[in-house]
């Protein structure tokens, strides 16, 4: 049964033009189209949910809204043959918490074709430690591969590494035996690195040349940028031939000081990422080696958890570039 009201994190904007925020019950009626109903026990926060509690306008649409790109739950409700009452499911990206409510709630409403049964073996709290930015490092593990990246071809930088996309993507990197080196720019954050496995760490000066220079030493063999701006565009100088360098944030700026060089002299590959619209059968696919062989053994000691009540402060520290790890929304 699915209650009339339901408790949820909604931002709202005045008359003035205001943007705020409060735990509150809103009407089920009013829980966007879709044929699947899903009580949820986990939501996560992305760097893209505390936007959107700050009424972006790149990510929200209209108001009032419920953020949370991040849903993991039971279906209480479905109207497709193949998601039924009970399974137990998670819901990442698509439109959810940016066009249309999402998973700061207790319950939400979606196309059955976004639902992702939870793969045998993987926790509702373990898929929201993943969330988004775990799914966001996978892929770019999987365009590395794809790549023919391997963990013989050389070293992998790995950027925004204390944050969720990059300190998952640390995790599994040097669980598949790869010599990652964490770029950080928090000296707190060092010792937390390592126990993930990075074998090296960097600070944020170290790969952020301004010589001018169109192309650097070649370092590394490929790696996972979660910040744009210089940084990529000096870790690309430094890519060694035939390497891949996989782009899915911009955490530092959305601009990218670059020349062709790098790509017509060393042949290396910029592969972007996007999680939010990646089709069903990879993202799939992708959940399966997250929950098996990619599964770092320490998964759980990047998650602090929190209630919706308590939002407000880890989403002013995602914006600072202040949290480490991922910070998983516990609904119950
Ligand atoms: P987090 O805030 O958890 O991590 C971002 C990290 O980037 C920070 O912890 C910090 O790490 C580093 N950072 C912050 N500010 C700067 C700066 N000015 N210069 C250099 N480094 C900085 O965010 P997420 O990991 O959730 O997301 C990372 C990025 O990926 C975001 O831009 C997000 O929007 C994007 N993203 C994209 C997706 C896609 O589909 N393409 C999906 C998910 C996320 P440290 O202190 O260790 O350097």
């Amino acid at each position: 049964m699915v209650p009339e009201k339901f408790k949820c994190y909604l931002v709202d904007k005045d008359a003035s033009g205001r943007v705020s925020a409060r735990v509150a019950d809103v009407a089920t009626a009013d829980l966007p189209p879709g044929d699947v109903v899903v009580r949820l026990a986990y939501s996560s926060l992305n760097y893209k949910d505390a936007l959107a509690a700050n009424g972006h306008p790149g990510v929200v649409k209209r108001f009032p809204h419920v953020p949370g790109v991040d849903a993991a739950g039971t279906v209480v409700e479905s109207g497709a043959d193949e998601v039924l009452c009970d399974d137990p499911v998670l819901v990442t990206g698509f439109d959810m918490g940016a066009g249309r409510w999402g998973g700061f709630a207790q319950y939400v409403r979606v196309p059955h074709d976004w639902v992702v049964h939870l793969p045998p073996g993987l926790s509702l709290r373990d898929s929201m430690i993943y969330g988004s930015a775990g799914l966001t490092a996978g892929l770019c593990v999987d365009a590395l591969q794809r790549h023919d990246v391997q963990p013989e071809s050389g070293p992998i930088v790995v950027t925004g590494a204390s944050g969720g996309v990059g300190s998952v993507a640390v995790a599994i990197l040097a669980k598949l035996g790869y010599h990652v080196a964490a770029v950080t720019g928090k000296p707190s954050a060092h010792d937390f690195l390592r126990s993930l496995g990075a074998a090296e760490i960097l600070s944020r000066d170290e790969v952020d040349d301004r010589s001018g220079r169109p192309m650097l030493a070649g370092r590394w063999a490929g790696g996972v940028d979660t910040v744009g701006g210089n940084i990529l565009g000096t870790i690309l100088r430094a890519v060694r031939h035939s390497g891949c360098m996989t782009a899915c944030g911009l955490a530092g700026g959305n601009d990218l000081p670059i020349t062709v060089f790098p790509f017509i002299l060393r042949g290396i590959t910029l592969a972007g990422i996007d999680t939010a619209w990646v089709p069903l059968a990879l993202r799939r696919e992708i959940w399966e080696r997250l929950t098996g062989p990619w599964c770092p053994a320490g998964l759980a000691s990047i998650a602090q958890f929190t209630a919706l009540e308590n939002m407000a402060a880890p989403i002013v520290d995602i914006l600072a570039g202040r949290i480490q790890g991922r910070v998983v929304v516990e609904m119950e």
